[in-house]
């Protein structure tokens, strides 16, 4: 990412959180559009192939893109699904960009070869790599792996940055090492995030061989392994949050203690512009679409749960918290 694009970011940041500090109107820096909800896998955990198949058309989502970028929105995650289902996913990347939009992409990078054009407008892009040759499998389906290392080791080759997640239940958690060691030679960093339970968007649960102690121990190890520079995304603050997470079975909850900066900071977007405040609440509370209706007015403030493991809302909540750290902290890890 260039200087310019890093100061139109942190400055969105930067308003984002006063309104937030201050309980002013949502304002959110960051959102999160599921193009679709189609798939060519079915991912152990994964419950979006099995929701509603339809999807915006162009104007649509040019109209929609126009909305989020008068809510303040500059970061726009394009995710799925798989995004590169859609045969138009090029001409919606152009869309983003044309609003100035930093645009980041999460693709199972199966179907990159046939796709490679789309991903010269994208600044950043998530793929999956669920622990080792043999986890993954188990966890996603037996030719999911098919090209995948090809188009990681083609994306970096064209200075893209590539971040893998790594979904925490029992196929990869002892497979860390393994996939550490893949991506030191895949010049990628990993982010790891325990398997999500009990709400629309994810299916199963994490195997009650794994007890809680376990997977505290295992956000500790990699807090310690990050540490020593290990090729590790996710940043410190998360993994040791994640290193004193009480029930791993549930992934959410209410806290009266806590905020949560969704809907304020950061909001998400299905395929029918339905927006809730992170992807999680997608079930547990009421769509506004963004499409009719004006987020800033019709978003009450209150999110069903204010604390959670959920990976990406997770890190996106710690920049509110801590936003000095977690900014220094994700600008080192996902540059
Ligand atoms: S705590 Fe906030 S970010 Fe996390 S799942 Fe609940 S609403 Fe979403």
């Amino acid at each position: 990412m260039d200087i310019a694009s890093r100061a139109r970011l942190a400055l969105a940041f930067g308003a984002s959180l006063v309104e937030y500090a201050r309980e002013g109107p949502p304002r959110p820096f960051s959102a999160s559009f599921a193009v679709t909800n189609r798939c060519n896998l079915r991912c152990s955990y994964c419950n979006f192939p099995h929701l509603d198949p339809t999807h915006l058309d162009l104007d649509d989502i040019a109209r929609l893109f126009d909305r989020l970028a008068s809510l303040g929105v500059v970061r726009l995650g394009l995710v799925g699904g798989e995004p590169l289902v859609r045969k138009d996913l090029g001409a919606i990347v152009a869309l983003a960009r044309a609003r100035g939009f930093f645009v980041s992409l999460n693709s199972h990078l199966m179907l990159y070869r046939q796709n490679e054009p789309v991903f010269d407008d994208v600044d950043l892009v998530f793929t999956s790599l669920d622990g080792d040759a043999e986890a993954h499998r188990i966890n996603r389906g037996a030719h999911s792996l098919d090209g995948v290392h090809a188009a990681i080791s083609a994306l970096r080759g064209r200075g893209k940055t590539v971040i893998a997640i790594c979904v925490v239940n029992e196929a990869t958690i002892d497979r860390a090492d393994a996939l550490l060691d893949l991506a030191t030679r895949l010049d990628v960093r990993v982010h790891f995030q325990p398997q999500c339970v009990d709400t629309t968007i994810v299916r199963g649960s994490l195997s009650r061989s794994l007890t809680n102690e376990r997977m505290r121990g295992f956000f500790a190890e990699l807090a310690k392994k990050k540490r020593a520079g290990e090729s590790i995304a996710s940043t410190t603050g998360y993994l040791e949050f994640l290193a004193n997470w009480r029930d791993f079975f549930v992934s959410a909850h209410p806290d009266p203690d806590a905020r949560c900066a969704a809907g304020r900071g950061f909001l998400f977007v299905d395929p029918l512009g339905d927006a809730y405040p992170c992807a999680y609440t997608k079930g547990k509370t009421a769509p506004i679409n963004l499409l009719r209706d004006d987020w800033r007015v019709r978003f009450s403030g209150e999110t069903p749960c204010t604390q959670c493991s959920v990976g990406p809302m997770l890190e996106a909540n710690l920049l509110f918290r801590h936003p000095l750290r977690s900014v220094l902290d994700a600008a080192r890890s996902y540059r």
